[in-house]
């Protein structure tokens, strides 16, 4: 990757994880999902208020490293007003990023500034860490009652 973009990536973490967006409870969430990630420590609440298909609100809130941090406030972001089927397409896209090859090239058409954790496939263990918000997130929106765990 191109060094001054890696660093221009870096920053944007650094400052989601600094002034995370929608990191707050919804106290009338339609769903809510807990995730963990155990080799980092990252411990993440999701937070779904549906309005029929559509996820009229969605929020996080928790502790975690800064990856996990800036993932969570970037998911929010992107999903927000989306709906079920839109979220479900774009964690396919995260994913897809998230464990592709590196060097490999990314959909950022499709995932528009969360191609920012582009370079995180080079360091597995951060995987999980920017991945947690999103597995959490699809336990939120199709629970399957399984505990969410990276591991
Ligand atoms: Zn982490």
């Amino acid at each position: 990757m191109n060094p001054d973009l890696r660093d221009l990536y870096q920053q944007m973490i650094m400052d989601h994880n600094k002034n995370p967006m929608n990191f707050r409870e919804i106290r009338d969430a339609t769903s809510r999902a807990e995730g963990f990630n155990p080799l980092c420590g990252d411990h993440l609440h999701v937070y779904l208020k549906m309005n029929g298909d559509r996820i009229e609100d969605i929020s996080f809130e928790g502790a975690g490293c800064a990856i996990s941090k800036a993932s969570g406030s970037m998911m929010t972001a992107a999903l927000k007003g989306k709906t079920r089927a839109e979220a479900e397409g774009l964690f396919a896209e995260v994913r897809a990023m998230l464990s592709r090859e590196p060097g490999m090239p990314v959909n950022a058409e499709k995932l528009g500034k969360l191609a920012v954790f582009a370079g995180v496939c080079e360091f597995p263990l951060r995987v999980k860490c920017a991945s947690l918000a999103w597995h959490t997130m699809m336990e939120a929106i199709a629970p399957t009652g399984k505990q969410v765990s990276t591991e």
